[in-house]
C-alpha cells in the first residue's frame, strides 16, 4: 500500500506498479467496486483540497451533475435583469423606474408615490419569502439565486475556461510572469470587467430609457449619475465576484449571520449522513463488502473539492454552507464509483438523520401560516396593480368660514379639489357635483387641464338655496371626468359634505 492508502492497482502515484493479476483477483473478491482507477485518481488529488481558512483563494472543482444543472437553470432567472429593460409595452419601456419624474411604469400600470403602500407589501412579501425558504429548505437563496454566488460562479467558469482546472490555476498563479500567462490573465480580467460593466449598465437601464442610454452613454451625453452608478457597479462586481468570492459569504454578508435563527431541526438542507458515513476510511480494493469495517465515506475529499466556499460538510452545519448542493453531486458520483448507494450527502433534516418522525411540508402548521401571509401580501399587490385608478380626487372643505350666506339667499361652501392625473396624457377635466336638486357649481365652468403624473388644484364654490336645505349637513358628491388621448373615458368621484346654518 502506498502513502495514499491505495493498493498498487492503478494508483496515480504508483502507476508503474500496476499488477493486472491483483486487479483481477480484487474485482472477483469485491464486485461492488467499479473496475476503474477513478477512485484512486480521486485519492491522488485529494490532498490538493483544503478547508477554507481565508488565506487562499478557493479554486473549487467543477463537476457536472443534477444539482449543477439545477443551479445553472435557476441562476438563469438573472437574464431578466439584463434583458428586461429592452422589453417594450404600449410603445414605451415595459418596466421603468422613472425616479426624476417620480413615476414607475410596470407594463400598463403607472405607480406614483401615492401608491407606495404597494412597495411596502412587495418588500414584506420578499422578506417573508426569504424567511420561509430559509426555514424550510435552508439558504436556497444563497446557493441558487444570490447575485454574489451566481456572479462568482460565472467568473470562476470563465477562469476555468481560460486557465484550466483548479490544479492548473494554482500552478499558473505561482508561475513567473510570462507573455502567455499575461495574455491569459489580461483576457480573464477584461472579461470580468466587461461583465461588471454590463451589470452596472443594466442596472441603470431600469431607471432610464434603455435605447436612449445606449445612444448617449458612449458619447459622453448621459447623466453623470449614470456614469457614477455604472462605475460603482462595475468595480463592485469585479472585486466581489472576482476576488472576494466566498469570503463575501463568510465575512461580509449579514444574511449569513442571521441564518442560524431561521433554521431548525426540521429544515431540509444538504447534510452528511454521519451514521452511514462514519467511521470514514479509504476504500480498499481487496476488501470484501462483508468484511468492511468502515462507513460509506471513502474519505476522498471530493465534497470539499467542489464546495465553492471551501468547507467540509462532514463537520455538520456551518455558516459557510450556502446550500448549493454541489457536494451532493460530487458524493453521489463517488458512491457510484465505489458501488455504494447514493445519498450519503443529501437534502435531509436533522430530525430525519436522527431517525425522528418527520412531517411532510404540507403537514407543518408554519408552512400554512407563512403561506397565508405570503398570499395576503401577494393579493394586496395584485389588487393594487389591477385597481390603480387613472385619476384620483381629493376634496378639502374650507373651514373658515364654513359657509357664506349669499345676497340671493343661497348658502355657499368653498372647496379645494386636488386632481391627480395618473395617465401619461394631458387631461381636460370636467368637474361636476351632485347630492341636491338645486345644487349649483361655480368656478369650474371650463374644463381644467391636468398634467400627466401631477396634482392640479382647483378652487370651486357650491351653492344651495337656504330654504331648500333640509339639514345642517348635506352629503354631496364631486365627480371629475375626462377623455384620454386614446378615446377612453376616465372618471372618479369623492364624497364630501355641504354645511349650512344650524336648523
Ligand atoms: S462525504 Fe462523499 S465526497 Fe465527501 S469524502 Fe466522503 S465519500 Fe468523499
Ligand atoms: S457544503 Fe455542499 S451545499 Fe454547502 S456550500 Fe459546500 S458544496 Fe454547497
Amino acid at each position: 500500500m502506498d502513502p495514499w492508502g491505495c493498493l498498487p492497482i492503478r494508483c496515480n502515484h504508483l502507476d508503474d506498479t500496476i499488477d493486472p493479476a491483483v486487479e483481477k483477483v480484487n474485482l472477483k473478491t469485491n464486485p461492488d467496486i467499479a473496475p476503474l482507477s477513478a477512485v484512486d485518481a480521486l485519492y491522488a488529488e485529494s490532498e490538493d483540497w483544503h478547508l477554507n481558512t481565508g488565506g487562499q483563494t478557493i479554486h473549487a472543482k467543477r463537476l457536472p451533475g443534477r444539482w449543477r444543472t439545477i443551479k445553472w437553470l435557476l441562476a438563469s432567472v438573472w437574464l431578466v435583469y439584463f434583458l428586461g429593460p429592452y422589453l417594450r409595452w404600449d410603445g414605451q419601456q415595459a418596466v421603468l423606474f422613472d425616479i426624476p419624474n417620480r413615476k414607475y411604469h410596470i407594463f400598463s400600470a403607472t405607480v406614483l408615490p401615492q401608491d407606495f403602500w404597494m412597495l411596502s407589501l412587495l418588500l414584506l412579501f420578499f422578506a417573508i419569502l426569504l424567511a420561509v425558504m430559509t426555514a424550510l429548505v435552508g439558504r436556497v437563496w444563497c446557493g441558487f439565486f444570490c447575485f454574489q454566488t451566481v456572479w462568482t460562479d460565472v467568473f470562476t467558469w470563465i477562469e476555468e475556461r481560460l486557465e484550466g482546472p483548479p490544479a492548473a490555476r494554482r500552478k499558473l498563479d505561482q508561475a513567473p510572469l510570462t507573455l502567455a500567462k499575461a495574455r491569459v490573465k489580461v483576457t480573464k480580467h477584461a472579461l470580468w470587467i466587461l461583465i461588471g460593466f454590463l451589470t452596472g449598465f443594466s442596472f441603470v437601464a431600469w431607471f432610464t430609457d434603455a435605447p436612449t442610454l445606449w445612444s448617449t452613454f458612449f458619447i459622453g451625453q448621459a447623466n453623470s449619475v449614470a456614469y457614477a452608478t455604472v462605475a460603482l457597479f462595475a468595480a463592485g462586481t469585479y472585486v466581489l465576484a472576482g476576488f472576494l468570492r466566498e469570503q463575501t459569504c463568510f465575512w461580509l454578508c449579514p444574511y449569513a449571520r442571521i441564518q442560524g435563527v431561521m433554521l431548525d431541526k426540521t429544515t431540509i438542507v444538504p447534510t452528511y449522513d454521519e451514521k452511514r458515513g462514519e467511521p470514514r476510511g479509504r476504500v480498499r480494493r481487496d476488501e470484501a463488502t462483508a468484511e468492511r469495517a468502515n462507513g460509506d465515506c471513502v474519505d476522498c475529499n471530493q465534497c470539499v473539492a467542489v464546495c465553492p466556499t471551501g468547507i467540509d460538510i462532514r463537520r455538520g452545519q456551518q455558516e459557510g454552507c450556502i446550500t448549493c448542493a454541489l457536494c451532493l453531486d460530487a458524493c453521489d458520483q463517488v458512491m457510484d464509483k465505489v458501488g455504494r448507494p447514493r445519498g450519503l450527502i443529501r437534502y435531509a433534516s436533522l430530525d430525519e438523520l436522527e431517525g425522528l418522525p418527520t412531517k411532510t411540508l404540507l403537514l407543518r402548521p408554519r408552512v400554512w401560516v407563512y403561506s397565508a401571509i405570503l398570499a395576503l401580501a401577494l393579493g394586496g399587490i395584485v389588487y393594487g396593480l389591477t385597481s390603480l385608478a387613472p385619476m384620483e380626487l381629493k376634496v378639502l372643505h374650507e373651514r373658515a368660514p364654513l359657509f357664506v350666506l349669499q345676497s340671493d339667499g343661497s348658502i355657499q361652501n368653498k372647496y379645494t379639489l386636488k386632481i391627480l392625473n395618473k395617465t401619461p396624457d394631458i387631461l381636460s377635466v370636467t368637474i361636476r357635483v351632485s347630492g341636491h336638486d338645486q345644487i349649483r357649481l361655480a368656478g369650474a365652468e371650463e374644463p381644467i387641464e391636468t398634467a400627466p403624473g401631477g396634482v392640479t388644484p382647483a378652487v370651486v364654490f357650491v351653492r344651495i338655496p337656504r330654504r331648500l336645505l333640509a339639514a345642517e349637513q348635506q352629503p354631496i358628491v364631486f365627480r371629475v371626468e375626462a377623455e384620454r388621448s386614446s378615446g377612453d373615458p376616465v372618471a372618479t368621484e369623492r364624497e364630501s359634505v355641504f354645511i349650512g346654518p344650524p336648523k
